[in-house]
């Protein structure tokens, strides 16, 4: 199979912009925000960019996209308007993201900001189970939680407070594994790859596994930080990512890019991951 591999992209011009411009930096899959990442309101969706994209996107074997919730998104909140604004915000994308079927909806499990780590994943299951039962029908889009570096109060900085959010929510869910952020959260991927990936699927499942982020880290291991460096910049290395997109357990999954780079710089990322895959 040929390796999926993208990059986050703007969305301000367009499903079919973001298509046009994967394809013009080697990338078949890609990730875009829904809406500005620090919230509001979406733009409308226009049916004849999203018809255009699709049919291009068919044609040039695009996909799965991968659809990034706001940062401002914190379903643990302690204020009602936060997890209010959650749910509204979710709601509204997956509903219009039945327009683009068989989309990935990534999200940020959230902060408990203090109420504890119990109280937060009775909070983001809660908004989970609300949005299934108000949307009426199953979504054709898979929602995944993030694994998260740790940084303050951040909920998902381990495989058993995923599993545990997993475990009290009734839709169906898959996870996005963030290289720099298990890093951070001190999954040592770089001298023990197998060991975390068969920590997480014996926490998780490797079945819930549908998306990589692939990020190198400005951080110590360990270091519950958060930031990301260009492929091979930073503390994880080119030997791993190497590891990483050719391991028989995750090599068939679709790689997305957050790296600290422009368009030319993620066309050469992508260049120089393809030429360390190993076809098979
Ligand atoms: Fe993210
Ligand atoms: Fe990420
Ligand atoms: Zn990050």
């Amino acid at each position: 199979m040929e390796m999926k591999i993208g990059c986050h992209l703007s969305s301000s011009g367009g499903y079919l912009a973001m298509g046009q411009t994967a394809e013009s930096i080697g990338a078949n899959v890609f990730q875009f925000f829904t809406r500005n990442p620090r919230g509001g309101a979406a733009k409308p969706i226009d049916q004849d960019d999203v018809a255009r994209f699709r049919k291009f996107a068919a044609e040039k074997s695009i996909g799965p996209i991968l659809a990034h919730a706001p940062y401002t998104l914190n379903a643990a909140g302690a204020e009602a308007r936060v997890r209010d604004f959650a749910f509204s915000v979710m709601l509204d994308d997956l509903k219009r993201l039945e327009f683009t079927p068989g989309a990935l909806y990534n999200f940020h499990p959230g902060s408990h900001v203090g109420q504890g780590v119990e109280k937060g994943i009775e909070l983001i299951s809660g908004m989970l189970n609300r949005i299934s039962e108000t949307f009426g029908s199953v979504p054709s889009t898979t929602v995944l939680l993030e694994t998260m570096a740790g940084k303050g109060s951040e909920i998902g900085r381990s495989f058993e407070e995923i599993r545990a959010i997993i475990d009290a929510t009734k839709m169906p869910l898959g996870v996005c594994l963030d290289t720099c952020h298990i890093w951070d959260g001190g999954y040592d991927i770089v001298e023990k790859l197998d060991e975390v990936i068969n920590e997480f699927d014996s926490v998780i499942s490797l079945e819930r596994l549908k998306a990589i982020h692939l990020n190198d880290s400005m951080n110590d291991f360990a270091a519950h930080k958060d930031r990301h460096e260009k492929i091979g910049k930073g503390r994880i290395g080119l030997d791993a990512f190497a590891a990483i997109i050719n391991h028989p357990k995750l090599r068939d999954l679709p790689f997305y890019l957050e790296t600290p780079c422009d368009l030319q710089g993620y066309k050469e990322e992508i260049a120089l991951l393809k030429s360390l895959r190993v076809e098979k």
